[in-house]
């Protein structure tokens, strides 16, 4: 399109008290030769906003830098259709964190609005990804316990199809073996009503059930899944366009407890999960010989909570434990039942159920290491009552039930990456593999992805498939596929029905932006994606071992197959790429290269250093703002470059910087390690270890390491921002004047 360009500043906000906007409009006018710069008191209001769609109709301006407030507000007011728009922040990140009417916070505006034309300068207008054949718009739930068919009911609610796949020959999951249940609002205990679901389930013309089935392969991405699946030795094909997995859970394997917790010493050592399985008949009895039982002790976080077992809490042991405890004073009265427990977790209405008990009379004791001892055909089970301060006793007892957690069925069947990543380790390996319980489906097999990263679903620490379990629950790291229920986390029913229809309203999130050719979940409704020059490409593999999505598939060559559903837009792969050969039409190494190129350094002799700030946009841009919010005032030096994602910095970038003869360059991304915060998961990683590439570098060549630098800033962080720019600029100020400028 042919660009004409037009400037726009704000004077609101104390903009205009503070800068001197004649002078900084002659940056636009005279500098950049913008025909049409224009000052206006309030941008944003309907006014301001009037006099910029005047000059795009009868102007014919389409290219638009607009100095104001920062990109994160204000955005469905400078939103114009068909037009390059770049927001230029010299509201939150310059006069609400610099002095007025000094020179430096001038000289800074003048610099942001430099950048901010050779940005739009080098933008082009994106167009939407359309993708070979029909979108599909059937939604795929793998697992038929309660969370999968919520979750297929719930889609079809929704308006889509659904195809359900079981690998047990009948629906219902894990609870379908349980009599009785409770569940929000926590009064007591009821029939289980699974039949009911199952019924409406299977008489849904909306939904195609596969039982004792299993997906034999999935290829493509969102909108464009092809499925196959197998049951009885025939296969089914089905586009599909987006997948819930709601694959379930297994108990935790009890020969591996703690020997004082007695499992294994006598048949009346059960789990919770065995009384579940041996209620089927009506009434619990005891398992030795079958005779009724009158005093009974649950045992809870056995294994759990537990650096040795499960580290975390399965999270309904506690609502699973008062159910069966009321199930057993129900059945008799007269039963003396125990609980000891280490904290009882109830949370909301579940208190009311844990209120229940204590009036049904059950004793409540609270120790963190019980031990169990077998007695002849009885149990005792001895005990530090913490509350009481005293040893408690609790003899002849015909059945104690040790609370066990739950495992994902992801924990199950090495990943194919893990096992790369373990080979030289065997040994180890084999101790730490879970032994894989005979009717469950190794994790890689549960999907069977054709995905270059392999077939499996990614998982977090302790196996539970999620790609940020702070921001975006649901989301897994394969673009389209959605996790939900207990292979998400441990839930309780109440939790898992809720989940079902969060995992659902993703799918069908994914599918509609997908059908517009825009990005989902972080970057949702972005319509660019990476584009490949192939023909400077030199098969380096690194775009398709970084993209943290397995969008990019390779063939036999190791070509890059961009699978561009998948794409989250976050511009790792064009960090990664060594020919710079990957872009986006608004956002590519030429653009960020031109903003830094258009950054005034001072001569030496000024003793006025430059400090360019690569910034992730998703936390470290907004504590930015945050600081500017709070008017916390920070060094004038530095100028703020926002970035998708800190894995999309290019190397380029911090050599061109310092060629430029910028003295300093600081990244500031997200936390990474367990507890990573990164939108993009492995981004800020990546940005860090290309940087510590360049300290090497420059250590190795006894230049000073201190100028680049990355720190982890969260949005929470915006207090100690100042600060830390300051004792950055301190730190270059000492290093002194760069001396690799013009090199
Ligand atoms: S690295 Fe990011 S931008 Fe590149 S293909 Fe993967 S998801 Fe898309
Ligand atoms: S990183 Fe660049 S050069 Fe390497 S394979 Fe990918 S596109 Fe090709």
């Amino acid at each position: 399109m042919e660009k004409k360009t037009a400037i726009y500043i704000c004077t609101g906000c104390g903009i205009g008290d503070a800068l001197n906007i004649e002078q900084l409009s002659k940056v636009a006018t005279d500098e950049g030769s913008a025909p049409i710069c224009r000052n206006h008191p309030n941008l944003c209001s309907q006014e301001g906003v009037e006099l910029i769609k005047n000059d795009i109709a009868n102007e014919g301006a389409n290219t638009l830098a607009i100095a104001a407030c920062s990109h994160r507000v204000m955005y469905d007011a400078f939103n114009f259709e068909n037009c390059i728009v770049d927001r230029v922040n010299i509201r939150e990140q310059v006069v609400w964190c610099q002095k007025p009417g000094d020179e430096d916070t001038q000289m800074m505006a003048e610099d942001y609005l430099r950048m901010g034309m050779a940005k739009v300068e080098n933008m082009e207008l994106p167009e939407p990804f359309k993708p070979e054949g029909e979108i599909s718009r059937d939604i795929l739930v793998v697992g038929g316990g309660l969370t999968g068919m919520t979750a297929a009911l719930d889609a079809t609610k929704a308006g889509c199809s659904v195809v359900l796949v079981e690998k047990e020959p009948q629906l219902g999951g894990f609870q379908g073996n349980v009599q009785k249940t409770t569940s929000f609002p926590y009064q007591g205990v009821q029939d289980n009503d699974l039949e009911e679901l199952i019924q409406e389930v299977t008489q849904n013309e909306k939904i195609k059930v596969y039982t004792g089935a299993k997906v034999d392969k999935t290829v493509g991405g969102p909108g464009i899944f092809e499925v196959s699946i197998s049951q009885n030795g025939t296969m089914a094909e089905h586009r599909i366009g987006a997948i819930v997995l709601a694959a379930g859970w297994q108990p935790y394997d009890p020969n591996k407890l703690d020997q004082k917790l007695g499992f294994g010493a006598s048949p009346n050592v059960i789990t919770n999960v065995m009384f579940e399985e041996s209620f089927k008949e009506g009434k619990i009895t005891k398992p030795s010989d079958g005779k009724n039982v009158t005093n009974v002790a649950f045992l809870q976080c056995a294994g759990q909570r537990d650096s040795d077992h499960l580290p975390y809490c399965s999270s309904v042991c506690c609502i699973t434990a008062l159910k069966q405890a009321l199930t057993i004073k129900a059945q008799n009265p007269e039963a003396n039942v125990f609980m000891v427990y280490k904290e009882m977790r109830t949370p909301g209405q579940a208190e009311d159920l844990y209120c229940k008990a204590q009036e049904e009379g059950i004793n409540f004791i609270r120790c963190q290491s019980p031990e169990v001892k077998a007695n002849g055909d009885g149990l005792v089970v001895e005990a530090e009552d913490e509350l009481l301060g005293e040893a408690v006793l609790m003899e002849d007892l015909d059945m104690v039930v040790l609370a066990t957690g739950m495992v994902p069925v992801t924990a199950f069947g090495m990943d194919i990456t893990q096992e790369e990543k373990e080979k030289e380790e065997e040994e180890k390996k084999e101790e730490e593999e879970l032994e894989i319980p005979p009717d469950v489906i190794r994790r890689s097999e549960l999907l069977n992805l054709e995905y270059r990263q392999g077939p499996e679903l990614p998982a977090l620490r302790y196996d539970f498939p999620d790609s940020h379990f702070i921001c975006f629950p649901y989301e897994s790291r394969r673009t389209g596929i959605y996790a939900a229920g207990c292979v998400r986390r441990p839930m309780g029913i109440a939790t898992a029905q809720e989940d079902a229809a969060g995992a659902v309203m993703k799918a069908i999130q994914c599918i509609e932006l997908t059908s517009q050719g825009a990005a989902v979940h972080p970057r949702a409704g972005d319509l660019t994606f990476p584009e490949f020059a192939m023909q400077r490409c030199t098969q380096c593999k690194r775009c398709t071992v970084e993209c943290p999505f397995g969008a990019i598939n390779e063939d036999e060559e190791a070509n890059p197959l961009p699978q561009l559903t998948r794409c989250r837009r976050c511009g790792v792969c064009m960090g990664a790429c060594p020919e710079r050969i990957i872009t986006f039409k608004n956002y590519s190494v030429q653009i960020i290269g031109a903003m830094i190129k258009a950054i005034e350094v001072p001569e030496e002799d000024e003793e006025k250093p430059r400090i360019l700030v690569l910034v992730c946009e998703n936390d470290a841009y907004a504590a930015l703002d945050m600081a500017g919010i709070n008017r916390m005032k920070y060094n004038a030096w530095v100028r703020v470059i926002p970035l998708r994602c800190l894995g999309s910095m290019n190397l380029v970038w911090i050599a061109d910087s310092l060629a430029k003869g910028i003295d300093g360059i600081l990244l500031l991304g997200c936390k990474h390690g367990d507890d990573y915060q990164c939108h993009f998961i492995k981004g800020s990683e990546l940005a860090d270890i290309r940087l510590s590439k360049v300290s090497e570098t420059l250590e190795r060549l006894v230049l000073e390491s201190e100028r680049v630098r990355f720190e982890a800033i969260s949005i929470i962080d915006y207090d100690r921002l100042p600060g830390l720019l300051d004792e950055f600029a301190e730190t270059i100020d000492e290093v002194g004047p760069n001396p690799f400028k013009d090199l």
